[in-house]
């Protein structure tokens, strides 16, 4: 297995929510390609109303708020952009050009609703933390989520464990992208919020069955 992607290996890193959420939605999202426009298209509207100003830069007391920064993970093999990235003055972060002083960034990231019991959005988060790191020679030990609906926003630690974790599935979204592999159907709970669920027919994709035991068992019913 690769540790060390080429620019042409990069994989989406917001791909990491829905590969997390359900193997089989990323893929045909990212893997088939053939939905991508559907659900980018409305995540990049999304994306558009969370960060109305690409690129801006402002600085509230003395943190620098960085909105829409584009980030990139060799080691991940990502490439993505970050809704918000706060850099707070610390000793130990990293000088910023044309700004005094040292500073720690930390992502923020934005998201619909309310907080979830999955791992998906804090596991967008810490990609987006690993980029950081790899990008400024950083340390981040904390993101943060931002829940609308609740307007609150939760820490999301970047232990050891959680970083174990997107390491291991940036691995397994690089084998599958590498294979064209795309998972078969597993129904559970999280089809009836899928929002490709009227694209997948998880009820009716369980049904079918390979060729393969197809012809098995008309072969052992002859
Ligand atoms: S409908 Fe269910 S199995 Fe199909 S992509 Fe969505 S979550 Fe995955």
């Amino acid at each position: 297995m690769k540790f060390i992607y080429s620019p042409e290996d990069y994989l989406p890193l917001s791909g990491i929510q829905h590969f997390q959420f359900c193997r089989r939605q990323w893929a045909l999202i990212h893997v088939e390609r053939q939905w991508q426009e559907n659900v980018l298209t409305v995540e990049g509207k999304l994306h558009h109303e969370r960060a109305d100003d690409p690129f801006e830069i402002e600085s509230r007391q003395g943190v620098i708020i960085s909105r829409s920064m584009p980030v990139i993970s060799h080691n991940l093999g990502f490439q993505g952009v970050c809704d918000v990235v706060e850099f707070t003055p610390s000793a130990d972060g990293v000088s910023l050009f044309g700004r005094e002083g040292t500073y720690t960034p930390c992502p923020v990231e934005y998201k619909r609703g309310k907080p979830k019991r999955d791992e998906c959005d804090a596991m967008q988060v810490c990609a987006q933390a690993i980029c950081l790191e790899e990008m400024l020679a950083v340390s981040i030990s904390a993101g943060y989520l931002f829940y609308w609906e609740t307007r609150h926003r939760i820490e999301v630690v970047l232990d050891e464990a959680l970083r174990g974790r997107v390491f291991k599935a940036s691995q397994e979204m690089h084998d599958y992208y590498d294979r064209g592999h795309t998972p078969r159907v597993k129904p559970s709970k999280a089809c009836r919020s899928c929002s490709l669920v009227d694209i997948c027919l998880p009820e009716l994709m369980e049904g079918i069955q390979p060729a393969s035991r197809y012809i098995q068992n008309y072969l052992d019913a002859d």
